[in-house]
């Protein structure tokens, strides 16, 4: 146990100073920035439902149509991903799909599916997997954490690798769920170092997730986050080798 919090503290102090650090200097593994412990606590959500109000920007409304017309694959071309029964799936080998909408501080309103086969070999971060990229940079998780373990700051509702979400809320594979998302995009001084963090909030199937938590800089997979400037920026859903669909996708610029 003791081993536990010493490992949550060097990781945390590392956090604070993540501006300080240079990136460039690791040779970190994957596992490094894995915490397991203590397992985050499951809970049922009840029944939600929430469709665009008027100001909303539609993003994707279940058609091959709203598809073209809001987003572009990583080369800017038409999206590969198959649309049918009103929602999109990531195609295999078809990389991730990106808005041509430019964003900053926003509203999301998203509903994803993790696929109702599962193939049982498939463990922790190899089940569902896709995400949200906020700004393209900061990943909000997807991915099929009912009964499967995973690193707790990397299952469904975390803020990947930075944040685990307050509770497990995620429904079975192969049913719908929502997330609703509250984004502050981060400042940046005149000469481009970070003057106010990102911000999010995620409600999760009804269930508050993530509490206005302030990002420590964008998703990094291997080492430790940190900020570089940019502007405003697209919202990016990932294409990680899993058959995750996505619906039901607006938007309200705050
Ligand atoms: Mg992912």
């Amino acid at each position: 146990m003791k081993k536990i919090f010493l490992g949550i503290g060097i990781l945390s102090s590392f956090m604070v100073n993540a501006q300080l650090y240079n990136p460039k200097d690791a040779e970190m593994r994957p596992e490094q920035t894995e915490i397991w412990e203590p397992e985050v606590k499951v809970v049922e959500s009840g029944k939600t439902n929430m469709d665009a109000p008027a100001d909303a920007i539609v993003l994707f409304d279940g058609t091959a149509e709203s598809l073209k017309q809001n987003w572009v694959n990583d080369t800017k071309e038409a999206p590969g991903w198959e649309v049918a029964d009103n929602c999109v799936t990531v195609a295999m080998g078809a990389g991730n799909i990106r808005t041509k909408m430019f964003l900053e501080d926003f509203q999301l309103h998203i509903e994803w599916r993790t696929p109702a086969e599962v193939n049982p070999e498939h463990k922790s971060q190899g089940r569902g997997n896709s995400g949200i990229l906020l700004q393209g940079k900061y990943e909000l998780q997807v991915l099929d954490s009912y009964n499967n373990r995973s690193y707790r700051n990397g299952q469904a509702g975390s803020l990947y690798k930075q944040y685990a979400p307050l509770v497990n809320v995620c429904k079975k594979p192969g049913e719908w769920q929502t997330y609703d998302v509250i984004f502050t995009a981060p400042r940046f001084k005149p000469d481009s170092t970070i003057f106010s963090p990102a911000r999010v909030t995620v409600i999760q199937n009804g269930v508050l997730v993530q509490n206005n938590v302030q990002l420590f800089g964008s998703t990094e997979y291997i080492g430790l986050p940190f900020y570089h400037f940019h502007g405003p920026e697209v919202l990016l859903l990932q294409n990680h080798g899993n058959k995750v669909s996505y619906r039901n996708i607006w938007v309200r610029k705050l």
